[in-house]
């Protein structure tokens, strides 16, 4: 029987009617030193320096652009270890130990609203790049790169959807926080020169809808944004699909939204900006879901940057009894990575880790029923490439244009055999360069 299916089951309930923790005085933090897009780095400070909350104490080298490491915690340089990141491999981190004095380094300070509106579209790209901004939604990609767009902007974005299960971190952050989603949002609009936007969520979430309506109607009547509420399938928050379900724009693979008059901004990094624009502030802190099967509490934590998971779980009254083998996930179910480590520290772009009960599901072979192929978003054969990389045949990758995969997992969730489908396709990708 085919399976076509753009719902997945949602576990958001585990976590999002309940206020956020606060964990913002950790014993130490370890900050990363490399990352997806970064593989070398220089370090400004050394074992036994003493820094201060925000602080620069390296640059990370990317491809084409190099983003500034900062201090999330006051406190004394300690050694260089290898801890996993959110890519699922292990790279460099230096530990900061905290003096519990929160001391704020001279750079960190308040904008009045004066100097604010007189920055221009390059003040803010500059900003924004000195203080190392990237997609908090895991994207990783640097902020003031979008910024400094030289294409006339119609609409902004804001993607609040949040589309994979057992997520809440965006929809407790505007629940708690909405001025300051709006305020970032205003000062994105001010960079762009863009007078409409739009704040996306997902139908069902209507207390997001009530609190941000409110909060724009009665501090913010000079915008022009709207909320718009958008379906409730799986991959909703996919980039793309917000275009397109919301504006009515199809965004040909391949090509920039900025072309098409507009841009789309997750709503923590919308929120980055603001600490950016106003405070002068690195992204030192985010909001952090903890949850799975395996943990006895889930809950949202805001957290400091570089914050211990194992640290997290122990605060979530840790496993349940008898939890056994234990699969970690980075990032959401459907597109984050997975190891069988809880040795993992939380980087600014993480947005959660789930810990399940390591159930282990025996493949069968394919029954060729076509389920991938009917739930693909991207409108791929995800079998047939399955089939593609068992052969190591590029020519017919690339025939089936595996590069076109966003790797949202619908194509695994689905099999009727519970064959890994995506990470085949991901090999492909691979393969293809
Ligand atoms: S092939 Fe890629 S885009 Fe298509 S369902 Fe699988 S993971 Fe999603
Ligand atoms: S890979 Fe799975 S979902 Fe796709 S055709 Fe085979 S059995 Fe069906």
């Amino acid at each position: 029987m085919i399976k076509k299916s753009r719902k997945v089951r949602d576990y958001k309930a585990l976590t999002k009617a309940l206020p956020t923790l606060r964990y913002l005085n950790p014993p130490s933090v370890f900050i990363h030193l490399q990352n997806g897009r970064c593989k070398t780095y220089d370090l400004t400070v050394k074992e036994g320096d003493h820094v201060d909350v925000g602080e620069q104490i390296g640059v990370r080298h990317g491809g084409f652009f190099e983003q500034p490491v900062h201090a999330t915690i006051s406190g004394t340089i300690g050694k260089i270890s290898k801890k996993f990141h959110r890519t699922g491999r292990k790279v460099d981190c230096v530990e900061i130990v905290n003096d519990h004095k929160d001391i704020l380094h001279n750079l960190i300070y308040d904008r009045t609203d004066e100097e604010i509106a007189a920055l221009t579209q390059e003040d803010m790209v500059e900003i924004v790049k000195e203080k190392s901004l990237v997609g908090l939604g895991g994207s990783g990609f640097p902020t003031y790169i979008k910024l400094a767009t030289k294409e006339k902007i119609n609409t902004v974005v804001i993607n609040a959807v949040e589309c994979e299960p057992y997520l809440s971190s965006d929809y407790r952050l505007i629940l708690e926080h909405p001025g300051r989603v709006v305020t970032g949002l205003k000062y994105i609009m001010q960079a762009l020169k863009c007078d409409n936007a739009i704040i996306a969520i997902k139908s069902e979430k209507d207390p997001l809808f009530q609190v941000l309506t409110q909060v724009l109607r009665v501090r913010f009547p000079e915008l022009n944004v709207k909320v718009a509420k958008l379906g409730n399938h799986y991959p909703q928050g996919w980039e793309i699909e917000v275009f397109r379900w919301a504006l009515g724009i199809e965004i040909p693979h391949g090509e920039l939204p900025m072309k098409y008059g507009v841009i789309g901004f997750n709503v923590s990094t919308a929120v980055g900006v603001f600490d950016a624009i106003k405070h002068n502030m690195p992204v030192i802190k985010r909001y952090f879901t903890m949850t799975g099967d395996a943990i006895k509490f889930p809950q949202n934590i805001r957290l400091r940057v570089g914050t211990s998971v194992k640290e997290l779980i122990a605060l979530c009254d840790g496993y349940i009894e008898n939890a056994g083998e234990l699969l970690v996930i980075m990032g959401g179910p459907m597109m984050g990575t997975s190891t069988v480590s809880d040795d993992v520290i939380v980087s600014k772009t993480t947005t959660s880790v789930i810990v399940l009960k390591n159930v282990d599901y025996k493949e069968e072979p394919c029954v060729r029923c076509g389920s991938c192929v009917y739930s693909c978003p991207a409108h791929l054969e995800p079998v047939q490439i399955m089939n593609a990389v068992k052969r190591n045949d590029k020519e017919v990758m690339k025939g089936l244009e595996a590069f076109k995969c966003i790797e949202c997992g619908l194509c695994a969730y689905v099999c009727t055999s519970k064959i890994h489908v995506t990470d085949y396709v991901r090999k492909a990708k691979i393969k293809l360069g």
